[in-house]
């Protein structure tokens, strides 16, 4: 996707709420901001910390709902799933997704990938859970502090076999490491 160019007269700065209804078919909106982690909801057990991070966005009216794509940048501190360290994670993530009203549920025309749409009928579109939304989609299913720690494990083909009783044995030992650790 092409980075989003910032016209200056469009830009509004700092600008953490975006109201939908604003926005006409003629202009998409820009914003370009920095959102505080502190406005931030994410799951404490898999980001302990994380930056401020840097948004731009551009949404789009569209004959139905809105096209949103932008891109955001930061950092998040999360832990290794195998030798359980804290390292730090860069995000620096492009995305582009529809917001359709909940009535396009019911029609049975969407088609494609569903994975770009979100049904909504909120008219503020918040950029901290934007943001938030994010990173989250972004993160690695198996965190993994270094190529090192990816390298040595042996017991990778149990993980990735398939097989639901191993899979929740392994649940159980990731949830006593980290009890062990919290002590
Ligand atoms: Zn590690």
């Amino acid at each position: 996707m092409d980075r989003i160019f910032l016209n200056p007269i469009q830009v509004k700065e700092m600008k953490r709420k975006v109201n939908l209804n604003e926005i006409t078919a003629k202009e998409p909106l820009k914003v370009k901001t920095e959102i505080q982690p502190s406005v931030m909801n994410l799951p404490k057990e898999e980001i302990s910390r994380s930056s401020p991070f840097k948004v731009e966005i551009e949404i789009q009216k569209k004959p139905a709902g809105y096209q949103v794509k932008g891109h955001i940048s930061g950092e998040v501190e999360l832990t290794c799933s195998r030798c359980l360290k804290k390292f730090k994670h860069h995000v620096d993530q492009d995305f582009d997704y529809k917001i359709l009203p909940t009535s396009e549920i019911a029609g049975g025309e969407i088609k494609g990938s569903d994975l770009d749409i979100k049904f909504s009928d909120e008219t503020v579109l918040d950029l901290a859970e934007v943001v938030e939304e994010q990173i989250l989609l972004n993160l690695p299913v198996k965190p993994v502090c270094s190529d090192e720690c990816k390298e040595v494990h042996y017991t990778e083909w149990t993980e990735e076999s398939g097989s639901k009783e191993v899979d929740k044995r392994w649940e159980k030992l990731k949830e006593f490491k980290n009890k062990l650790k919290k002590e």
